[in-house]
């Protein structure tokens, strides 16, 4: 079917099948967080979810409080105190892969990084 040829070939759901390389910060059950092929920071993650969801209102709400367990764990890890959680919904808010994830973007003094707003 049109729709499974469309999951197989999601890049998100080949880097959680390992089927694309990525660096792996960090897995839970759930949820693998991965380095961001074009950081917008030093040590720009993302919070991909291992099943495939279209965006985060798609996602299981059940998955919602995981994946902020998982931002903690993450940022206990790395070890940074400043940071920046960003989900871009949509192609008009800047969502350009069609699989849920998360922005995690540590935050240093004068790194330049701006919301523009
Ligand atoms: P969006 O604009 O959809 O919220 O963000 C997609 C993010 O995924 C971008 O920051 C982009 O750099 C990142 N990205 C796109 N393709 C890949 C990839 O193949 N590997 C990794 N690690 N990141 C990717
Ligand atoms: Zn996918």
């Amino acid at each position: 079917m049109g729709f499974y040829v469309v999951m197989e070939e999601c890049i998100f759901c080949r880097i959680v099948k390992g089927e694309i390389p990525s660096e792996k910060v960090f897995e839970s059950d759930d949820f693998v967080v991965i380095r961001d092929v074009n950081p917008k920071v030093e040590g720009h993650m993302l919070v991909v979810s291992k099943e495939h969801f279209s965006d985060f209102v798609e996602m299981d709400v059940k998955l919602d409080g995981k994946m902020l367990g998982v931002v903690r764990e993450v940022v206990g890890q790395e070890g940074f105190n400043d940071f920046n959680l960003v989900v871009n919904k949509g192609r008009v808010a800047g969502q350009v892969v069609g699989h849920f994830h998360l922005h995690i973007l540590p935050r240093v003094e004068n790194d330049g990084f701006s919301f523009g707003v």
